[in-house]
């Protein structure tokens, strides 16, 4: 694969200023979620460049670079439905906002990047659902759902085919994809096409908000284009005459935001609550931004030193939950099969593959079982919690876990 696969943006995605400052430099990395078979584990991986910027004109944070989604999304190996908490979590999302906007038989509920269909499951009995998925295995895990999905990029072209074949949607939802698309112009345009007079567009991403209060570094990959904040979506919005009306803090990775969008209506208290609280670090201008290349690389070197040090008195380790974001961690702090044997994770799909960049084998978890190692560096950290209290068994006999982000701690 040749670095040809990618460009440099020279303008902003949401306003197209070109004034776009750099906040984080990753280096160049391997694509987080391209997982590899034992062939591919031979060979090197193509890497990209992983740059951080910010908009003055619109406080949109987003990547530089963008890698064509053909290379991007070909390995795409993500299933909601591997993540029990995710479900939980999307499911709830739809029963509510079919409460709270009066869903009924009839109307038409659109999933933007539904996946395999998890959310628009939850109410299929209830609306008439349709998902828009390009990952040919996800859609097909929806379709035995029972939730239709079209195989395709949403953008002005599918919403007028939906329109014309369904009628217009009362709700849309994307969660967790909005952040990666670049051609937003496109999507918002189809998303006007799309959704009735009084429809809301619903949807979730993370919260640079968190990004930069945590130095969760390990949310920058490929994929991720932009980090949004209240100011952006809300300049995003009215760019297309759309309005936030309303916004929710969701405890999802950590802490997402979860954005209404209407056509018309008025921002509710807790819009302008979060504006000001935005403010007030300096979402909208370079000042929230200043300390956080610094605290992050910090955050590398200490990571670095332990796991050498560690390494260098004989101990075993492992990683646990091998992710998107922990791959941006172990590429970026530099974290290699020297370091970790073997990373644990539940998702089949992932199990005996090699995570790209640092080519670890990925493992079934049980396996700890048999090869106890004496430390398990814990890849998903954002759910340190429940997983500590999860692997208690584990820890009583004397593993011990390594948080590595915001701060590196063992416990
Ligand atoms: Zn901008």
């Amino acid at each position: 694969m040749s670095s040809a696969h990618f460009r440099k943006r020279k303008t902003c995605r949401i306003c197209g200023a070109k004034d776009l400052k750099l906040i984080l430099n990753l280096g160049k990395t391997a694509l987080a979620n391209a997982f590899l078979s034992k062939e591919a584990a031979r060979k090197k991986d193509a890497t990209y460049p992983l740059q951080l910027v910010f908009c003055r004109k619109c406080s949109l944070v987003q990547l530089a670079h963008v890698v064509d989604p053909e290379v991007l999304f070909s390995g795409y190996h993500y299933l909601t439905s591997g993540s029990p908490v995710l479900v939980d979590h999307f499911q709830r999302e739809a029963r509510d906002i079919v409460k709270r906007f009066g869903l009924g038989r009839g109307d038409l509920a659109v999933e933007i990047g539904s996946n395999d269909g998890i959310l628009l499951s939850a109410i299929k009995d209830e609306v008439n659902v349709l998902g828009v998925d390009p990952a040919e295995t996800a859609a097909l895990e929806a379709k035995k759902r029972g939730v239709e999905t079209i195989v395709d990029f949403f953008g002005v072209r599918v919403a007028k085919d939906i329109v014309k074949k369904h009628g217009q949607a009362k709700v849309i939802f994307a969660n967790n994809v909005i952040a990666h698309i670049d051609d937003l112009d496109d999507v918002f345009r189809g998303i006007e096409i799309l959704l009735r007079d009084d429809g809301v567009f619903v949807f979730e991403a993370h919260w640079v908000y968190n990004l930069i209060g945590d130095g969760g570094f390990d949310q920058i990959y490929h994929e991720h284009l932009s980090y949004y904040s209240l100011h952006a979506v809300k300049y995003l919005a009215e760019r297309f005459g759309f309005m936030v009306t309303d916004v929710q803090r969701v405890p999802i990775h950590g802490e997402s935001l979860r954005f209404f969008v209407q056509k018309k209506g008025k921002p509710s208290a807790r819009v302008k609550k979060l504006l000001a609280l935005e403010r007030s670090v300096g979402i909208d201008s370079m000042r929230a931004f200043r300390r956080f290349a610094p605290k992050v690389e910090k955050n590398k070197r200490d990571l670095k030193s332990l796991l050498d040090k560690l390494k260098k008195k004989g101990a075993s380790i492992a990683g646990y939950g091998a992710s998107a974001k922990g791959n941006t961690l172990l590429n970026y702090v530099g974290v290699t099969a020297k370091h970790l044997d073997f990373i644990t994770d539940t998702i089949p799909l992932k199990q005996w593959t090699f995570t790209p960049g640092a080519h670890i084998p990925v493992v079934p978890p049980d396996i700890l079982f048999t090869k106890r190692p004496d430390y398990l560096l814990l890849l998903a950290w954002n759910y340190a919690p429940a997983i500590l209290h999860r692997e208690q068994a584990l820890r009583a006999q004397g593993t011990k876990f390594i948080i590595p982000v915001p701060k590196v701690k063992v416990m």
